[in-house]
C-alpha cells in the first residue's frame, strides 16, 4: 500500500484525490485554507448564492465531462444566457458564445469541490499549510503548519511514498526553494513553476433590490481595454438569486485589479458599479443596496509552465497539478490535471 500526500484541496488536488479513490494507496490532501475549493469559491447568505471566484464550469474535457455529469452531478444546474462581448468603449454586441453548456451548482461553483471531496473519500486536513518538503531516500517528508484544530496533523513531519503538488505556480516555487531535497531538479523546477505569470482580480458582487433583464448571461471585454473584464448576472444560474432581484458579478481587469487592489470596499465597489451602470446602460446600477469584494492576488496564470521542465519532477516521486500545469486557466483543465497526477502517483 502507498501512502500518497497532496498538497491543495482546489479541484485540481481533489481531482487526485478521486482518481486515487480505488487504488491501493492511502491518501492525504493537506489544504491552507478552512474550507476546499481554491479559487472555485462561492459566497452564500440566507437568500443568495453567488460565485466569487470561477463563474462556470464549461465542457473542455470528455473526461471531466462525464464526471460532474455522473458520479458528481446532484445539485448541477445549466446557467441561462449567452455570453455576450464589449469593447474598449463599452459597445457591447452578441459577439460569439463559444460555452453552450455553462456549469454551476445551486449551491455554488465551490460544490464541485465538496463533491470531488465525497466521492475521493480521502482524508482531508483543513487549516493545514505545507510548510516544508523532505526528500527522504525513495520519498518525502511533509512537515505541516497551522493550528493543528479538528485534531490535524498541524506541525507534524509525516513520511509519504509520493506528493501531487497542486499550489498556483508562485506558491508551488516557494515550497520548492526551501524543500530540503539535494538534487539540480529541484532548482529546475523552481525556476519553471517561478516564470508563471499571474493576473490579479478584484471581484466585485452587487446587489440590487429590482431585477436588470437583458438579453444575456454575461458580458466578456475581448480587447482587454475595459476596467471591467467580466460582468454576470448571477440571477441567471438556477437558485442563486430571488426572484425579483439581481446581483451583478463584475470581474474587474487586472491592471484595475493591481492599482486598486488595497483600496477599501466602498471605493472599490463604487467605481465597479458606476461602471456597471454605464456598460448596461442604466444609471440606478451605480447605487447597489450591497456589496462584497473579493480579491484575488493570484487569479489566473496567464502562461503554462515549460512542461518539460516541470515534468523532471516525476522522477522524483513528485508531481505538480493544476491549471498552471494544465496551461490553461479554467477548472476542467485544473481538474483534468489533477485526475492525471493521481493517476501518475500510483504508476
Ligand atoms: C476571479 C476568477 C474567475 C475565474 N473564472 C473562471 C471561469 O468562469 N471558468 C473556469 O473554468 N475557470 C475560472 N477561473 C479559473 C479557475 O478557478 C482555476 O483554473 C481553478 O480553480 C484552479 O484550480 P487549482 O486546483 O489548480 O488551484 P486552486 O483552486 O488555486 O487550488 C490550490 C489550493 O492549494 C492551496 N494551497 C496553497 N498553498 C498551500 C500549502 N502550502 N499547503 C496547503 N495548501 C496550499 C490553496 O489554498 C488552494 O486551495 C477563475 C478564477 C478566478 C480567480
Amino acid at each position: 500500500m502507498q501512502s500518497i500526500a497532496i498538497v491543495g484541496a482546489g479541484v485540481a488536488g481533489l481531482g487526485a484525490a478521486y482518481a486515487l479513490r480505488d487504488r491501493d494507496a492511502t491518501v492525504t490532501v493537506f489544504e491552507r485554507a478552512e474550507r476546499v475549493g481554491g479559487r472555485s469559491a462561492t459566497r452564500r447568505t440566507a437568500e443568495r448564492t453567488y460565485d466569487t471566484g470561477a463563474n462556470y464550469l464549461k465542457e473542455g474535457d470528455d473526461r471531466v465531462t462525464a464526471l460532474v455529469t455522473g458520479p458528481l452531478s446532484s445539485g448541477l444546474v445549466e446557467t441561462e444566457g449567452p455570453v455576450w462581448t464589449f469593447d474598449a468603449d463599452g459597445a457591447v454586441s452578441p459577439g460569439r458564445d463559444e460555452d453552450e453548456r455553462k456549469w454551476t451548482y445551486e449551491s455554488g461553483i465551490a460544490t464541485l469541490a465538496t463533491r470531488l471531496r465525497e466521492a475521493a473519500g480521502a482524508t482531508v486536513e483543513t487549516g493545514t499549510p505545507v510548510e516544508t518538503l523532505r526528500r527522504t531516500g525513495d520519498g518525502w517528508a511533509v512537515e505541516t503548519g497551522g493550528t493543528g484544530a479538528g485534531g490535524s496533523s498541524a506541525g507534524e513531519s509525516a513520511a509519504f511514498d509520493a506528493v501531487v503538488l497542486t499550489p498556483p505556480a508562485p506558491e508551488t516555487a516557494a515550497l520548492l526553494a526551501d524543500a530540503d531535497w539535494d538534487h539540480p531538479d529541484r532548482e529546475r523546477v523552481r525556476a519553471a513553476a517561478a516564470a508563471v505569470p499571474y493576473r490579479c482580480i478584484l471581484s466585485v458582487a452587487l446587489g440590487y433590490s429590482h431585477p436588470v433583464e437583458r438579453p444575456y448571461y454575461a458580458l466578456v471585454n475581448t480587447d482587454r481595454e475595459h476596467a471591467v473584464g467580466w460582468l454576470a448576472r448571477e440571477e441567471c444560474k438556477p437558485g442563486h438569486v430571488p426572484d425579483g432581484e439581481s446581483l451583478l458579478v463584475a470581474q474587474m481587469a487586472p491592471d484595475w485589479s493591481a492599482d486598486r487592489f488595497d483600496d477599501g470596499d466602498d471605493a472599490v465597489a463604487a467605481d465597479a458599479a458606476r461602471r456597471a451602470a454605464a456598460l448596461l446602460d442604466d444609471d440606478r446600477l451605480r447605487s447597489p443596496d450591497w456589496h462584497d469584494t473579493v480579491r484575488w492576488r493570484r487569479a489566473l496564470p496567464d502562461e503554462g509552465v515549460d512542461a518539460v521542465s516541470v515534468a523532471a519532477a516525476r522522477d522524483h516521486d513528485l508531481y505538480p497539478a493544476g491549471d498552471w500545469v494544465a496551461g490553461e486557466a479554467r477548472l476542467h483543465a485544473a481538474l483534468s490535471s489533477g485526475l492525471e497526477a493521481g493517476e501518475r502517483a500510483v504508476d
